[in-house]
């Protein structure tokens, strides 16, 4: 019966109309590829490598960082795995980084800010381990996907794929082994500009954590702005609309990666706006999986066309309310 019980989860998520979304895992460390393959995701939206620069005084070695990429590789080996760079600074601070002091580490030198600057090095030598990963790997349908964190300008993801071309090329990494280059859009420059940056790119995958601290000015985590941070707010809705409608024009696909994306009572409103890969939490995998499957596309973009005209919080969530009965 668990054989049957596997199966049956790891079927792929479609609506009654037959559109597919990807329902994919957002991985922290290696110990949570179990749970996440368990859990029928079918592929990894989000890895997370801060995990690999935590708790020690030195940088992990570009073997070290190979061994962990490859068995998050072979724990889905006919699936997209999306491996985010470091993203330093900000929330995540990693001991043997001299980081800098400042008064607003939100707003200051993060994410690929730092890969680009200060961590040029160490970005190399990420970019090296993954695209060796990804070379040595026989890969299904899936393959690995390399994905920046924090980008706010086309500059930043121009020079970011130079450093990732010309690190392919010193490898000899075939075209067909080459992953797919794409960028995290989690701030309003990025959603704001994206029918530029996509030019750039072969996916989004936007991260709402950050996009509704950074759209919403109020800090994720701050219980005192907690109803601002609500990714109902309709400012949020209308930035994720702006990235789903530059990855449409251009035929990348565009995905979720924030915790908005793991809650089931927002699946039909985000299927709705046009996004074509959710990842979250292992655990949430399931329930998204099966909102899906009650989606039907037509009430979905309808739900989606009302909620991008309301003004207010409490409109988007009567609307989502409304929707459900
Ligand atoms: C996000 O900002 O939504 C995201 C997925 O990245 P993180 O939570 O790691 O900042
Ligand atoms: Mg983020």
């Amino acid at each position: 019966a668990s054989d049957d019980d596997h199966e049956r989860r790891e079927a792929p998520a479609t609506t009654t109309d037959g559109t597919s979304i990807e329902v994919a895992a957002n991985v922290g460390t290696v110990a949570d590829l179990e749970p996440a393959v368990e859990s029928g995701a079918d592929g990894i939206g989000l890895l997370r490598t801060e995990f690999l620069f935590l708790d020690r005084s030195t940088p992990p070695t570009e073997d070290e960082q190979y061994r962990a990429y490859r068995r998050a590789l072979e724990a889905f080996p006919d699936d997209r795995v999306v491996v985010r760079t470091l993203d330093a600074g900000g929330d995540k601070r990693i001991d043997f980084l001299e980081l800098p002091d400042e008064e607003n580490p939100f707003l200051g030198e993060r994410g690929v800010r730092r890969s680009l600057g200060p961590d040029a090095s160490l970005f190399e030598t990420q970019l090296r381990a993954l695209l060796r990963a990804a070379r040595d790997f026989e890969r299904g349908e899936g393959g690995l996907s390399v994905m920046l964190p924090f980008v706010t300008t086309v500059e930043e993801v121009r020079t970011a794929r130079e450093t990732f071309s010309s690190v392919a090329a010193a490898l000899d990494v075939d075209d067909a082994d080459r992953p797919e280059f794409g960028v995290m859009v989690e701030t309003p420059a990025a959603a704001l500009l994206a029918d530029a940056i996509v030019d750039h790119v072969e996916f989004f995958s936007i991260g709402t954590n950050d996009l509704t601290q950074y759209v919403m000015a109020a800090e994720r985590g701050n219980g005192r702005v907690e109803p601002l941070t609500d990714d109902r707010q309709p400012a949020v809705l209308r930035a994720i609309q702006a990235t789903v409608e530059a990855a449409e024009s251009e035929d990348v696909w565009v995905g979720m990666c924030g915790e908005m994306a793991g809650d089931p009572d927002l699946t039909p409103l985000l299927v709705g706006l046009g996004i074509d890969e959710l990842s979250m939490s292992p655990v949430a995998v399931p329930r998204v999986k099966q909102a899906v499957t009650d989606v039907r596309d037509a009430d979905a973009r309808a739900l989606a066309e009302r909620a991008l005209a309301a003004s207010t919080s409490d409109e988007v969530a009567q609307l989502i309310e409304a929707y459900r009965s």
